[in-house]
């Protein structure tokens, strides 16, 4: 019974080195080379295509090597084939070290700051203390409940979003499509971690920036897909919202005439919020094979007619 590994080397080579230290059973192989295909069992792929199935007649369960599953066509996996996305630590401190650091910069206004340096001006504005900015987070999942509960360090009234009701303590939760007008007319900043799926493709459109308090910041650590690019341009040009963190784009890197780029109010980064660790994804990975040798639920396994 073995592993196959088709991503990024380094990783593979370092969750190789760690299922012969820590699961001696388990075989662990880095595509191309796979030993038996029969033995494969377990597929751990970023995006793997139809070939990869039809030359793995045992597959049992395909693991996402990052926390989304949209990169993947679901519907070239065989039915038969659980589809599970990462959870680990590693990854969640990234998001949520990253989710804090977006908010502080919209909280502090250092895209305007920066501005400002680059053309010689010297213009403090006036601190709003955080008790007056509200902070809503799109996605209740593994990764916006850990950016909350950091988050409610920093003192910022909290919001929360997502598809069916949750209750968090020291969040104000909406749900469904229903209560998205009275979470978003509360959110000074807003910050998106969904998953994209036909659902949410789009939904950081016009709409949802008109009903942002006036002079809101926008965080998109989600996927490119949730943003509607041309949209959110007409609102930072309007002055409808004062400023963006982008950490993921429709297109990536977005051409070199990419109005992004250069925009005054706009803070890009290039997908880096955070990433699959070598170490605490790899025990994640092993984890969760266990836990599907012993019967258990896997941590992060999908449902398919969600896509999340
Ligand atoms: P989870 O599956 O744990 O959580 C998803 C959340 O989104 C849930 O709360 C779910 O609601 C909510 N949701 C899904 N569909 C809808 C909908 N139609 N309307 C309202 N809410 C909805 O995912 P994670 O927290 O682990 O990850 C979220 C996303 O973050 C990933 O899918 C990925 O796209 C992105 N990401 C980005 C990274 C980066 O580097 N930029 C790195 C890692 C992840 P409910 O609770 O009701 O099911």
């Amino acid at each position: 019974m073995s592993v196959l590994y088709k991503s990024e080397i380094d990783r593979g080579r370092a969750w190789q080195a760690l299922f012969a230290d820590r699961a001696p059973d388990i075989g662990f192989h880095l595509w191309p080379e796979m030993g038996d295909p029969a033995a494969i069992r377990y597929l751990a792929a970023w995006a793997p295509t139809a070939d990869i199935f039809a030359a793995l007649p045992n597959l049992e369960v395909l693991f996402s090597i990052g926390a989304g599953v949209d990169q993947l066509d679901l519907s070239q996996v065989p039915p038969s084939v659980a589809v599970v996305r990462m959870v680990e630590a590693g990854l969640t401190e990234g998001m949520v070290e990253y989710a804090v650091f977006a908010t502080l910069a919209l909280h502090r206004r250092v895209i305007d700051y920066i501005s400002d340096q680059r053309q010689g001006r010297w213009q403090p504005a006036r601190l709003v203390p955080p008790a007056q900015r509200r902070v809503g987070v799109m996605g209740l999942g593994v990764l916006g409940q850990a950016v909350l509960a950091r988050l409610g360090a920093f003192g910022f009234p909290l919001l929360g979003w997502s598809r069916t009701p949750h209750a968090i303590a020291g969040v104000d939760c909406y749900a469904g499509c229903e209560q998205l007008p009275d979470f978003l007319a509360q959110c000074d900043i807003l910050i998106c971690l969904l998953p994209l799926t036909p659902e949410t493709r789009g939904i950081l459109c016009r709409d949802t920036f008109d009903r942002l308090p006036q002079g809101a910041g926008l965080i998109n650590a989600g996927r490119g897909g949730h943003l509607i690019e041309s949209d959110l341009l007409d609102a930072l040009d309007g002055g409808r919202l004062a400023g963006a963190v982008l950490d993921v784009l429709n297109s990536e890197p977005p051409p070199t005439t990419h109005p992004f780029w250069r925009h005054p109010k706009i803070l890009l980064t290039p997908h880096i919020a955070s990433m699959t660790t070598a170490d605490t994804g790899g025990q994640a990975l092993l984890d969760n094979i266990r836990r599907h040798q012993a019967g258990i639920p896997m941590q992060g396994l999908i449902r398919r007619d969600l896509g999340y």
